[in-house]
């Protein structure tokens, strides 16, 4: 007979506890395993982690929730990528977009055939043949429409920026719905077996919870992972030199555009995420090159509406835990890592370790194999998007303060080193399988950092000159025209999903 779990026990009722809660309530359905999840009245939740990636369309998806109530209850607007602004010079802003750009010729990137076509003296911009740079560009939206598989704009992906308060409220309504446990309580203690295992909970009531499986969501502090565990973190600090975050909303004062604002400063860089009634501002800094003070007034005062709440310093440290699962604990969300946040990565990281740790269910007797096998393929994920936020600040054109003088100087991974050669000498960037950044999301960035490789692929000399021109300009005509056909993003939100 099988050993099965009976129960999981989710610590913390922020954006990862309750991803948590929702995406095993639905997997696991007539499994009869208990859910429950402990949040504390006392502590609050992080409040920031309003921008994500395509991942959460995926999410919403798997967790079988209604798109449309969803937005409204999250005050949720669309995300087609971000702008880089400053990051190469002054003045000088880039796109990285969702989606393709681009499509495929004979079997070859477009990229490459894009490449020959500016050789040849064709003067169209990468971002031309991306449908969602574009729509942004022309702060256009529509949701797909159904039968999409020609549509000139199919390629195009989008994700949302929402109030991360609202999405722990909407999640956790839908949860209880679904039979998962709530409790209010405060962890004050965790209980340890012999072998290192987590037994029980004791709680400020004077309660105690046990269960077979542990989710830590407690954030930074990693309370179970940590506190209780000791499994070590890694601190990436030496590669992404960012530390805090002085955060701040405030009133909409123009209409919100469909994508995220990130824009380079003196000791670090800011974000601006537009939601439905307000914006989410940050200033994300080293406290080695700024202090406090100095970020709280560079913040308020490249803030456009009026100031909402009290501006506030968050604290963090970039890197990982050694192991994300161990024993009868996985490690979620802040608890488990965070990569800062340039890329708006870390609920895809919530949703991403979640799948793995599905694919791997554990049973009963804790296979240490099927625990290294998850942890390897976490690491590989975090490895990915390090590498690739990393990318942002080692191409950069700015050597004006000292920060970024550090930045220039600064030692990076050998992975990335490996891959900034190889793209550098004919455009060419290895894509494994399960990989979240795409070759187009690099060749994005190092497009916008004005690199480009020396030369092109050779067989790509094959492809007419003429034909390639006139393909390349009739995409670019079509992906114009039809986006030119779309409401306004503002517009498409007011009367399809307005926020209640
Ligand atoms: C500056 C900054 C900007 C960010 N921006 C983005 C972004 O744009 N996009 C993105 O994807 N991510 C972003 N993130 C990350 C994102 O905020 C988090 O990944 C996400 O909110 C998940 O947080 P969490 O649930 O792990 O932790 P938290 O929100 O900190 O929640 C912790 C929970 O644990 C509970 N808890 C703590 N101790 C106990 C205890 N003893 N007993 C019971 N409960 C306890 C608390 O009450 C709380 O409910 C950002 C993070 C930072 C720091």
């Amino acid at each position: 007979m099988q050993n099965t779990l009976k129960s999981i026990c989710i610590v913390g009722g922020g954006t990862a506890g309750w991803m948590a809660a929702t995406l095993l309530s639905t997997s696991l359905r007539g499994s009869n395993i208990k859910i429950t999840v402990v949040e504390s009245p006392d502590i609050e939740t992080i409040g920031v982690g309003e921008s994500t990636v395509p991942s959460i369309m995926d999410f919403i998806h798997a967790c079988q929730i209604d798109l449309k109530e969803f937005i409204q209850a999250t005050s949720a607007s669309f995300k087609l990528g971000i702008r880089f602004d400053d990051w190469l010079k002054p003045e000088a802003s880039y796109f990285h977009p969702f989606g393709k750009v681009g499509k495929d010729i004979n079997g070859f990137d477009f990229y490459q055939a894009w490449l020959k076509s500016i050789a040849d003296g064709n003067n169209t911009r990468w971002l031309d043949h991306s449908p969602s740079a574009i729509m942004a560009e022309h702060e256009r939206f529509m949701l797909r429409p159904h039968q999409s598989q020609n549509w000139v704009l199919s390629s195009y992906a989008h994700a949302l920026h929402l109030d991360a308060v609202q999405v722990a409220r909407y999640l956790r309504t839908l949860c209880q719905k679904r039979g998962v446990v709530r409790v209010e309580a405060t962890v004050k203690k965790v209980n340890l077996d012999s072998k290192d295992f987590i037994n029980s909970l004791d709680l400020d009531d004077d309660t105690q919870v046990s269960s077979d499986f542990f989710i830590d969501c407690t954030g930074f502090k990693g309370l179970l992972i940590d506190n209780a565990l000791k499994v070590e973190f890694e601190s990436w600090s030496h590669y992404l030199p960012c530390n805090r975050a002085a955060t701040v909303q405030t009133a909409q004062v123009n209409k919100p555009v469909p994508y995220t604002i990130a824009k380079s400063l003196a000791a670090g860089w800011s974000w601006k995420i537009p939601l439905q009634h307000r914006t989410g501002n940050g200033y994300v800094f080293s406290s080695q090159f700024c202090s406090d003070d100095q970020a709280l007034a560079t913040l308020v005062s490249n803030v456009d509406g009026k100031i909402l709440n009290e501006p506030r310093i968050i604290p963090f440290v970039t890197g990982k835990r050694k192991k994300v699962w161990h024993n009868n604990c996985l490690a979620l969300g802040l608890a488990g890592g965070f990569l800062e946040p340039l890329e708006s990565t870390a609920i895809h990281l919530v949703y991403k370790t979640l799948v793995h740790f599905i694919k791997h269910f554990p049973d009963g007797d804790f296979d240490t194999g099927n625990e290294q096998a998850f942890n390897a393929k976490i690491d590989t994920d975090y490895l990915e998007i390090r590498d690739f936020i990393i990318l942002h600040y080692c191409t950069s054109g700015r050597d004006d303060t000292d920060f970024w003088q550090w930045c220039k100087n600064m030692p990076i991974p050998e992975s990335l080193h490996e891959k900034i050669r190889q793209f550098r000498k004919r455009g060419q960037l290895e894509h494994t399988p399960g990989q979240f950044f795409t070759s187009d999301s690099w060749c994005s960035i190092f497009e916008g950092m004005n690199i480009r490789p020396q030369k092109y692929h050779p067989l790509i000399n094959g492809f007419h000159s003429q034909d390639l021109a006139n393909t390349l300009s009739e995409n670019i005509k079509n992906i114009r025209t039809t986006v030119l056909q779309m409401p306004n993003h503002f517009d498409y939100i007011q009367s399809h999903c307005k926020a209640r």
